[in-house]
């Protein structure tokens, strides 16, 4: 199904996948449309599927990036209720989906990019500085990419106890560690791809909610093939 998405140039690509209902919600259209994948994938950037970054890792394939955007879209944008979404993207890689997001968070927003290698870290925000509203996002603040163990979540020095609306996991992980949900807000809401078993070859992504109680419920969403989340290689 992925390369049913596949298009010539970006926006070709975008409009494929709203026409096949991978991108379902306009504001999200719109970001997709403001980002080059180019500026991103080192080849075949318009194509639906991964391509290696380097470093053993990839820039996940853009049917799942709109399908992690559309199920996190009601924390991410700004509202009433949170006029300042805060977003955490965990093994950020290239960069692409947290620019993404930070086109969703509007001006008060923030989305934090978290790698466990620092030239990932680098080429993420080296990427975002390729066209103007990236930079512009890197120089505000609204887009951050530091370096720590994702696995841990995040807290941004100088935010304790700020927490997160939504947590987005792109590498798949042992189980739903307990720092991430500590760190989510009441409301908030996971998205992480989690290992059926040890052996961590069956996955399936699972999508967290803690409620306004932080009474937490998971529904298990579809099957996956990530690259694990890992120890930072020595
Ligand atoms: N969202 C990225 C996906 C990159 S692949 C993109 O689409 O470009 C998964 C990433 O998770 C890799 O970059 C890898 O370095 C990172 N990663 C793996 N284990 C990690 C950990 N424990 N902490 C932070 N990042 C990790």
């Amino acid at each position: 199904m992925a390369w049913r998405s596949s298009g010539a140039t970006n926006r070709d690509l975008i409009e494929n996948l709203w026409r096949n209902d991978l991108i379902k919600s306009p504001s999200v259209k719109a970001a997709f449309l403001k980002v080059d994948r180019a500026h991103y994938a080192p080849s075949a950037a318009y194509e639906d599927s991964p391509q290696p970054i380097g470093h053993s890792a990839t820039i996940s394939a853009p049917h799942m990036h709109a399908t992690a955007v559309e199920n996190l879209l009601p924390y991410l944008t700004p509202s009433e209720a949170r006029p300042a979404p805060r977003v955490l993207d965990v093994g950020s890689g290239s960069g692409y989906l947290t620019h993404i997001m930070a086109e969703l968070v509007g001006d008060k927003g923030t989305v934090v990019g978290i790698e466990h290698i620092t030239p990932l870290r680098e080429l993420g925000e080296e990427n975002m500085g390729k066209s103007e509203e990236g930079r512009k996002f890197l120089a505000s603040k609204r887009a951050r990419f530091r370096v720590g163990d994702g696995r841990k979540g995040w807290v941004e020095p100088g935010e304790e106890g700020q927490g997160w609306d939504a947590i987005h996991v792109g590498a798949s992980a042992a189980r739903v560690h307990e720092e991430m949900l500590e760190q989510l807000k009441s409301p908030g809401r996971i998205f992480i791809p989690v290992d059926d078993d040890e052996g961590g070859w069956s996955q399936h992504v699972w999508c967290v909610d803690k409620d306004e109680e932080g009474k937490v419920s998971k529904r298990k969403l579809f099957g996956v093939r990530y690259v694990p989340l890992t120890d930072a290689p020595k």
